[in-house]
C-alpha cells in the first residue's frame, strides 16, 4: 500500500523533529504531523543556555529553524492537522485527523505539553489584556511598568528575568517558601535588584477594567488577603501533557503521561511516546532531543528487525 507511512510523529517540537530526522536517516517513509507552528515550547524561549554545543546559548526559534532545516535535508514529510483519534488494534494503524485518515505502520507521539491555568477569576477575561505566559511575546507592552510572575520553576525565574531587563519591577508569586527553580537561576534572580518575592502566596482573582490594573493575593500562612497594583501577570504553574485525544487508547498514568519503557515503546506494537507527554519525562530540550532518538530507533527496530524488537 502506497500510503501507508512506516513512521507518523505526532509533533513538530524538538522531539518530534529529532525523530524524524533519525527515521528518515534510517530510510523509513516518515511524516510528521503539526497541528500549529513547529518548534513547540521553546518558540517562546528568549534564550536557551543549555542545549549541548551552543556555548553562547541559543535563540529558542533559531534553534527550531537548524533543527527543521536539518531535518528536512534528510526528507522528513510535513503535513498540518489535529490528530483527534487512533485506531491502533490492527496494522496499518489509522490516525484521525479533521479531515483525513493518515495510515500507519508504527506512531511516535511527541505532543508535549500546554500550560495549566490557575483557574481565578479575570484569569481568562484578560488574556492579552495583562494575562501572559510568554514574556518574550508580551513583555514589551509592560516596558517600565511593574509585573507579577506566578510559579517557582524554572519557567517562572528564567522569564521574569527575562521581564526585569524591560519592566520596573517583577515579583514573583509562589504558593511555598522555596523555588523550585535550578539553583543557578534561583541565584541570578536573588541577586537581581528588580526581582521581588512573595513566597506562601496564590492569586485570587486578577482585576482591572479594560485591562489588567491588580492583583489580589492570598497568603496561605496568614490567610490575609491584600490587592497589588500590576500591568501585567505571567502565568507559569507547570503544564499538562496534550494526550486527551489518545485516552482510552494508549496507557498513561493519572496525569495523562503516556507509559512507555527505555526503548519509548508503549505496551501497544508499533506505538511510541517521547518527550515532555511521557511519564517519567526529565522535561528538558536535550532529553527530548534524545527521547525522539530513541523512539525513531526502536521504530526502526520494530519495522525492519522485529525479531529484536523488545
Ligand atoms: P514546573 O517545574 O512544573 O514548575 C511549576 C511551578 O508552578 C512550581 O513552582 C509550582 O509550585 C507552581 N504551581 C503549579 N500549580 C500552581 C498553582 N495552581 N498555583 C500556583 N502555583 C502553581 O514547570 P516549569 O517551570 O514550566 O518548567 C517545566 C520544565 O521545563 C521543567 O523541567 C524545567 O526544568 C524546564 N525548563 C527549563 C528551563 C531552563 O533550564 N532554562 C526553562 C524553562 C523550563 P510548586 O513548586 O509548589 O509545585
Amino acid at each position: 500500500m502506497s500510503n501507508v507511512h512506516d513512521v507518523v510523529i505526532l509533533g513538530g517540537g524538538t522531539t518530534g523533529l529529532s525523530a524524524g530526522m533519525y527515521s528518515v536517516r534510517a530510510g523509513l517513509n516518515t511524516l510528521l504531523i503539526e497541528q500549529s507552528g513547529f518548534g513547540g515550547q521553546i518558540l517562546n524561549a528568549d534564550i536557551i543556555e543549555n542545549f549541548p554545543g551552543f556555548p553562547q546559548g541559543i535563540a529558542g526559534p533559531d534553534l527550531v529553524m537548524a533543527i527543521q532545516e536539518q531535518a528536512s535535508n534528510f526528507g522528513l514529510e510535513y503535513a498540518f492537522g489535529q490528530v483527534q483519534a487512533l485506531n491502533v488494534q490492527k496494522q496499518p494503524m489509522i490516525l484521525q485527523t479533521e479531515s483525513d485518515e493518515i495510515l500507519a505502520r508504527s506512531i511516535i507521539i511527541c505532543v508535549g505539553g500546554e500550560r495549566n491555568r490557575l483557574g481565578v477569576p479575570g484569569e481568562e477575561e484578560f488574556e492579552g489584556r495583562g494575562v501572559s505566559n510568554c514574556a518574550t511575546c508580551d513583555g514589551y507592552f509592560f516596558a517600565d511598568q511593574e509585573v507579577l510572575v506566578v510559579g517557582g520553576g524554572d519557567s517562572a525565574i528564567d522569564e521574569g528575568l527575562y521581564l526585569t531587563q524591560i519592566c520596573s519591577k517583577v515579583t514573583v508569586i509562589h504558593r511555598r517558601n522555596q523555588l523550585r527553580a535550578s539553583r543557578v537561576l534561583q541565584e541570578r534572580a536573588f541577586q537581581n535588584s528588580k526581582m521581588d518575592f512573595r513566597y506562601d502566596s496564590v492569586v485570587e482573582s486578577i482585576d482591572g477594567r479594560d485591562a489588567v490594573s491588580s492583583i489580589r493575593l492570598r497568603n496561605l500562612k496568614t490567610d490575609q488577603s491584600e490587592e497589588i497594583a500590576a500591568a501585567g501577570i505571567f502565568i507559569y504553574a507547570g503544564y499538562h501533557p496534550n494526550t486527551r485525544p489518545f485516552q482510552g487508547t494508549i496507557p498513561m498514568d493519572d496525569g495523562g503521561h503516556i507509559k512507555v519503557d527505555l526503548n519509548m515503546a508503549t505496551e501497544i506494537p508499533g506505538v511510541f511516546a517521547a518527550g515532555d507527554c511521557r511519564w517519567h519525562s526529565a522535561r528538558q530540550l536535550a532529553t527530548g532531543a534524545g527521547d525522539g532518538v530513541t523512539a525513531a530507533l526502536s521504530a526502526y527496530t520494530f519495522l525492519e528487525r522485529p525479531d529484536q524488537s523488545a
